[in-house]
């Protein structure tokens, strides 16, 4: 198959796995920077063009859209879907999972576990949604931030106040949520391929911070998860629509709750902590979908 991988950059250790497996299995593997490609969308039939080449051909692709480019990433993406190539994760799927509202909502509706976590806009709103999520401490959350910037853990009423206001002063979005002490500075990574958990890691934060992501300086080991665990990562990956994820689960007191589903969960954390080989899970998992002809559920129609 011709499989293109959607990154910015081949030397990521994500981008270059997938680049390795795919060859190994005897693809043509190419590396696009999505960034650089322009589209003409107004044709009948849709192209994509990097530089003077039309990009043509491809069965294929496998989006590693980073947080910076999501919007310009899910139009090349939708673009792609429209030629009629298929997508690991369709361009929908992904916009809907970089909006951690958006995602919590519709987890929500389908009865996933989650954090009581409230949203508002109005400063006047800010005492009612404190109290809506049983008061400090409290986490305070940036929409669409990442790698744990952005998530403020507020002691007390007055300093979640003071959060409030300084993120409504810069105009952000943000949410409140119930902060799960119980989980002790440590959450579990379920990745999801193809609607199963096919590793899982447990990631803790460094002493003196609550927040467990790698970047924030945590550690990963592996970690054995429950049954419940394992079927609410996959049906919150199922609900959101993503064939390949990383589902964050804390162990709260009223089971697993979700935090968050990266529809471009990195490979280097849960494939040292795990020794497992993800990056050719996924592309078995495109050999097999491609071979069903699915094709995409929603074909870019957004
Ligand atoms: P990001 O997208 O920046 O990774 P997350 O929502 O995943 O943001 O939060 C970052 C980290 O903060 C999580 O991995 C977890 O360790 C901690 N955290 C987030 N929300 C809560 C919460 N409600 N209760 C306890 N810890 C939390
Ligand atoms: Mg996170």
């Amino acid at each position: 198959m011709k499989i293109a991988i959607l990154s910015r950059n081949k030397k990521l250790y994500s981008t270059n796995a997938l680049y390795e497996a795919g060859l190994k299995r005897g693809h043509d593997m190419r590396v696009i920077d999505y960034v650089r490609c322009h589209m003409e969308i107004t044709s009948m039939r849709p192209s994509i063009y990097l530089g003077s080449e039309k990009l043509d051909g491809f069965d294929a692709v496998i989006p590693r859209i980073g947080a910076t480019y999501t919007h310009f990433g899910c139009a090349v993406v939708r673009q792609f879907e429209m030629m009629g190539v298929s997508s690991v994760n369709e361009s929908v799927a992904i916009s809907r999972s970089r909006d951690k509202l958006r995602s919590l909502q519709l987890l929500a509706r389908k009865g996933i576990g989650l954090p009581v976590t409230g949203f508002a806009h109005d400063p006047r709103t800010t005492d009612a949604l404190i109290d809506q999520v049983g008061g400090a401490p409290l986490v305070i959350k940036l929409l669409e931030g990442t790698q744990g910037v952005g998530v403020v853990l507020a002691e007390t009423r007055q300093a979640a106040e003071s959060v409030i206001e300084a993120f409504r002063g810069l105009n952000a979005n943000i949410l409140a949520q119930e902060y799960i002490k119980e989980a002790g500075g440590a959450d579990i990574r379920c990745l999801v391929v193809g609607g199963k958990v096919v590793a899982a890691m447990k990631r803790q934060s460094k002493e003196g911070e609550f927040r467990s992501n790698l970047h924030r300086g945590g550690t990963a080991s592996v970690v054995k998860i429950t049954p419940e665990e394992r079927s609410t990562a996959t049906r919150a990956a199922n609900i959101l629509g993503l064939n390949v994820a990383g589902v964050d689960l804390l162990r709260s007191n009223h089971g697993p709750v979700v935090m968050e589903v990266n529809s471009s969960p990195g490979l280097e954390g849960i494939e040292t902590a795990t020794g497992k080989d993800i990056a050719k899970m996924i592309i078995e998992f495109i050999e097999k979908s491609g071979k069903e002809k699915k094709g995409t559920r929603t074909k870019g129609k957004g």
